[in-house]
């Protein structure tokens, strides 16, 4: 038998299972859901004429996404990317320091440390959560890292370690509060790159209310979405003012005149998109109990095929399910690429897990602890079909 026969049969298993849970049709892996509220708002913006930098919809989302998350400032920008620079800016994250960031990520969560001119730290992830693992870290960071005044140094490189940045993969939150107790005793901040898990809990709190600052993406393939968008979310409102300021061009308050105080940003979210976002954020519970309905019917239906197993949510969590996903055996490891093939030819839009970022040219040099279990998941995972509307 053929490597791309055996492959392809493993594949036809998979779209045999997920046909019954989705029925046919083409499916793909992520799409928004809109409805009335949506064309409402939108169209509620267009006639104040109130589209960009300014109008009530972007205090208004503000307000609520602060409200739901449960802390006490929401900042709103035009994209997760943005909201995860600004968050390091404002820490201090700055030329020759390092952040610690899962190699297994989307490549947004180290490009934002590169903007601030630090320098990417990789480490594992956990097959528990998909996401930072404490324990790796821990022991890594007894390794390479000595505590000193401000953060560590990393005595490899002679570089201080400044921050640290989990994220909570595809909506399932990770070893947050473990993590956050490593961070202290190195002195490190915490910035949650929340970006996949609006709706996602840990012991009851929400993903991005345990880090110093966290931040959300509204992307189209997010969970909701402002066409484009993101936030800061922070407990800290010295922090939260220095954001609002740094992503309004760093203008001083008052007066008809242009004065700035510092070289600032123009990261602002306009109005148009925190009109769809308000309206994205009343549909959210319901989102989310679609996706989580999605997600018991694939486990259902997956638990018979012996070579992958469905990813449920970690002990003690709530979780958006915002990227339905598979891990494949030892076994199916080598026939992924023949797998992903025969689910999108079947008209079911799969995808692997990121490459590692570690392995990305650009950052092939960057410090690196021992990735075992990502590189090993990097190889395994495969998202399936995932909208909230499939359910
Ligand atoms: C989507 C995403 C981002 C970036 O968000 P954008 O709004 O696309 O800039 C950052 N980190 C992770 C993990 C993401 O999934």
């Amino acid at each position: 038998m053929t490597k791309s026969f055996v492959g392809s049969s493993y594949g036809m298993k998979l779209v045999r299972a997920l046909r019954l849970v989705l029925g046919r049709g083409e499916f793909a892996l992520h799409e928004p859901t809109f409805g009335d509220e949506e064309r409402r708002y939108v169209l509620d913006c267009i006639d104040s004429s109130y589209v960009s930098s300014v109008g009530r919809y972007v205090e208004l989302f503000e307000t609520q996404l602060a409200e739901y998350v449960g802390v006490r400032r929401a900042i709103a920008v035009v994209n997760g990317t943005s909201a995860l620079h600004v968050a390091l800016k404002v820490i201090g994250v700055g030329s020759g320091d390092e952040v610690l960031v899962p190699s297994l990520t989307f490549v947004a969560t180290a490009n934002a440390v590169s903007y601030c001119g630090a320098t990417p730290h990789f480490v594992d992830s956990s097959f528990k959560t998909l996401g930072m693992d404490p324990e790796s870290l821990a022991d890594w960071l007894s390794f390479v890292a000595v505590k000193s005044r401000h953060g560590s140094l990393n005595i490899q490189t002679g570089k201080r370690i400044k921050a640290l940045v989990p994220m909570h993969t595809f909506g399932h939150p990770c070893d947050i509060e473990d993590l956050a107790r490593i961070a202290y005793d190195y002195k490190l901040r915490v910035v949650e790159d929340a970006a996949e898990s609006l709706g996602s809990f840990k012991d009851g709190r929400h993903t991005g209310s345990f880090g110093h600052l966290s931040t959300i993406s509204f992307n189209g393939n997010k969970v909701i979405t402002a066409g484009g968008g993101g936030a800061v979310v922070t407990n800290d409102l010295k922090l939260a003012d220095r954001v609002k300021h740094l992503t309004t061009t760093a203008k001083i308050p008052g007066g008809f005149g242009y004065s700035h105080d510092a070289i600032g940003y123009n990261y602002r979210m306009p109005n148009l998109n925190a009109a769809l976002a308000c309206a994205q954020l009343e549909r959210l519970p319901a989102l989310l109990e679609s996706k989580r309905r999605l997600a018991k019917s694939y486990a259902a239906t997956l638990e018979d095929i012996e070579f992958l197993s469905f990813v449920r949510e970690p002990r003690n969590c709530k979780s958006n399910y915002w990227l339905q996903t598979v891990i494949l055996s030892d076994e199916a490891t080598s026939y992924s690429d023949e797998i992903l093939f025969t689910l999108n030819k079947n008209g079911l839009g799969s995808r692997p897990a990121w490459d590692l970022l570690n392995q990305m040219d650009f950052y092939k040099d960057c410090p690196c602890a021992p990735l075992n279990s990502s590189l090993e998941l990097a190889r395994k995972i495969i998202n399936i079909p995932s909208s909230a509307g499939l359910a």
